[in-house]
């Protein structure tokens, strides 16, 4: 069984969509995803934290789903929710919630919006991930440079994984060799992300994951559609094509990489 370490099941439904906020309507979207997943061999999942308003819907599907578990963070787009208890809200989270979270995420800093109030809250949670000795689950958009900086000033996170990785290869191997994990989304199917088709192939492969970011980044061949955690089978052959390597290698190690950052038990169910 494979593991899909980035799907944010508890909103598959565009906000949009008068669906989304409508009984159960979140809940059977996530479980049909899930089912056709499974038949995937795809039956592991970790959901990432975007917004402050949703933990609920991310426990009850973990509660309803095996090798489900959940992050929780505040994303840099959602930074404005930051209130002075942030911390303490997220280690309630951690230590009083029936489905326990496994990292802190998912965090960072994202070019498309305003920076100046990403960075205080994401050096808050960075904090917070050491304290809690929590690995991270990093969102980076064109800022690299700017979270080296902090990096630099603050000390990089013990363990953590950028995820959806958009950067050169020289930004890859700055992140590898501070110890973090490089996660590769549906974005590296497009032959046309060249930039980062290179550093899919320079990513050494003991650092190599691979998720979906589902419902966000669909692959080339579905640009259209929302994504799914089924297609990270898809995703892992298509790095698997760039790197000369099986698919299903690809996927394993990504796996055993997943289990041992996030400390998941060895067998799944
Ligand atoms: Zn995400």
């Amino acid at each position: 069984m494979w593991i899909d370490p980035h799907a944010h099941l508890d909103r598959l439904l565009p906000e949009s969509s008068p669906l989304s906020r409508q009984g159960r309507a979140w809940f059977d979207e996530a479980m049909r995803v899930v089912k056709a997943a499974q038949g995937m061999g795809v039956s592991g999942f970790i959901i990432p934290d975007v917004t402050s308003r949703y933990p609920r819907r991310q426990s009850k599907i973990c509660k309803a789903t095996p090798n489900c578990y959940r992050a929780v963070g505040l994303y840099p787009g959602h930074a404005a929710e930051a209130e002075p208890g942030l911390e303490a809200w997220l280690e309630r989270q951690v230590k009083e919630y029936s489905v326990k979270p496994i990292a802190i995420g998912e965090i960072g800093l994202d070019k498309r919006w305003d920076l100046g109030p990403q960075r205080p809250v994401f050096r808050r949670q960075l904090d917070l991930a050491r304290a809690l000795d929590l690995p991270v689950i990093l969102h980076v958009v064109r800022a690299h440079a700017e979270v080296m900086a902090i990096f630099k000033q603050d000390g990089p996170p013990r363990r953590g994984v950028v995820h959806a990785f958009s950067g050169s290869v020289d930004e890859a191997a700055y992140y590898a060799k501070i110890g973090l994990y490089l996660s590769l989304s549906g974005a590296v199917t497009y032959p046309q992300a060249r930039k980062l088709r290179r550093a899919a192939v320079a990513i050494p492969a003991d650092r190599l994951m691979i998720e979906t970011d589902s419902p966000d980044q669909p692959p080339a061949w579905l640009p259209d559609q929302p994504n799914s955690p089924s297609a990270l089978v898809w995703i892992a052959a298509a790095v698997a094509t760039l790197r000369a390597e099986q698919t299903r290698a690809v996927l394993d190690r990504s796996t055993a990489h997943i289990k041992a950052l996030f400390e998941l038990p060895q067998e799944m169910r």
